[in-house]
């Protein structure tokens, strides 16, 4: 973002809202020992000891209270290996948000399957309504629920949903590592859940997944189709030995394991969990008071059920394009980058379903692009003090009174200065 064409109020945020917490120390030590090594695959051919994603694999496990956990190189490989490992095959159609993020459409794209998009409510949430409309008329086999952006639905009407018309349940739990429903992690609700360590989510390793699940079946096929090798052994996490028995020569490798690197960097990352879930919330509540100053502006009313780790914070602003547009712009030129889910171009990270054409999208409702078109997204940097809550919460005002009054030219702005991720 360019200072020499600030705005004349004078208010100036320019932080790099992308910018990640650096590794711990010990961390980076633990890091450098295993490069000096060489063993960053995880497996041996002659075993020695247990490397670093079996432990991991071990501890967020417990962590979550779930049996099985198995580590792989992305959130995306681990909702694909999810859905292969229930049997989704080429063709089927399987069930998902419309509110979420494109490597979730793509997983199903993956498995050679189709995306049957459910609604979005006005609260960013999926439309509970409309998924029970369309497990009543969809041949889908399995539901894969994205908590986009953390924002979580009533997870006991999903079960009982997905129960009643014999559906599997994949949460796709991106943005909800730490979070829950009345109590319950997210991830433990339905057959399978997927987690994310990449950059942008709450615990770092460049990029990695973590699947979750109770199923023996489900897990076996998973460390076969992860590219174990035959070397299933080696994980301390796994099912007795005459589950690989019954999948060893049927089930493919994929190749999409979690390194030793990856995983030394995220064994400390687990215990920080509650410490920056709590940082996080205390910047989502300051800056859900600012926000909702602003005119236009509106936030969701959260669940008293629904427990979150808001690493971003998602509002609805009631303008046209045009005003949007304009918004947007008085925003950058505060030095302050938001994104929006409505923009008619998909930008950076930021992307809908409008956008997605390798599949059919039997379009969700209208009303889920009335949402869409209005929904403004802000990343929230964990080291983020009060006073910057503030500023935002003052620049977010400023240009949303200036977006009502004079609206731009329905174009996204689309500069260099705004691919940031
Ligand atoms: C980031 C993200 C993913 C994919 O995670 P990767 O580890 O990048 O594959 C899936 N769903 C949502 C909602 C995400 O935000």
């Amino acid at each position: 973002m360019n200072e020499g064409s600030r705005s004349s109020d004078g208010l100036w945020f320019g932080k790099d809202m992308s910018q990640a917490e650096p590794i711990p120390e010990q961390t980076i030590e633990r890091a450098v020992e295993l490069m000096r090594s060489g063993r960053l695959h995880r497996y041996g051919e002659q075993g020695d000891g247990f490397p670093e994603p079996s432990l991991l694999e071990e501890e967020f496990a417990a962590y979550l209270g779930s049996r099985y956990c198995v580590a792989v190189s992305s959130c995306g490989a681990a909702m694909f290996l999810a859905l292969k490992a229930l049997g989704v095959k080429p063709g089927d159609d399987v069930l998902t948000s419309s509110f979420t993020l494109a490597p979730v459409p793509g997983a199903i794209a993956h498995a050679g399957a189709r995306p049957v998009l459910v609604a979005t409510r006005a609260d960013f949430t999926t439309d509970l309504e409309d998924l029970a409309d369309k497990l009543r008329t969809s041949k889908a086999r399995v539901l894969l629920l994205s908590h986009m952006r953390g924002h979580v639905t009533d997870m006991e009407v999903v079960q009982d949903l997905c129960h009643r018309h014999g559906v599997a349940l994949v949460e796709d739990c991106a943005h909800t590592m730490g979070a829950s429903w009345d109590g319950r992690p997210t991830g433990t609700w339905g057959r399978v859940g997927c987690f994310s360590t990449q950059t942008y989510k709450h615990i770092n390793s460049g990029e990695g997944g973590l699947l979750v699940t109770d199923d023996d079946d489900v897990a076996a096929q998973v460390i076969l189709m992860s590219g174990c090798y035959m070397m299933y052994d080696q994980h301390r996490c796994k099912p007795p030995v005459e589950v690989f028995d019954r999948w060893k020569y049927i089930t493919p490798n994929f190749s999409m394991r979690m390194s030793n690197l990856a995983a030394a960097l995220l064994r400390p990352q687990i215990e920080l969990l509650p410490e920056r879930s709590a940082r996080w919330n205390r910047i989502y509540a300051r800056l859900e008071v600012e926000l909702a100053k602003a005119p236009n502006v509106s936030l969701p009313r959260r669940h008293p059920k629904e427990a979150f780790v808001p690493s971003s914070i998602q509002f609805s602003l009631a303008l046209e394009p045009a005003g949007i547009e304009r918004f947007l712009q008085e925003c950058q030129l505060r030095g302050l980058y938001v994104k929006w889910f409505g923009c008619p171009e998909p930008t950076a990270f930021t992307s809908n379903y409008s956008h997605w054409h390798y599949f059919k999208a039997e379009l969700a409702s209208d009303q889920s692009m009335s949402v869409l078109r209005h929904l403004m997204d802000l990343r929230l940097p964990i080291n983020l003090t009060e006073a910057e809550c503030d500023l935002i919460g003052r620049i977010v005002t400023a240009a949303a009174i200036v977006a009502a009054r004079e609206p731009s030219h329905p174009l996204c702005i689309s500069t260099s200065e705004t691919e940031q991720p």
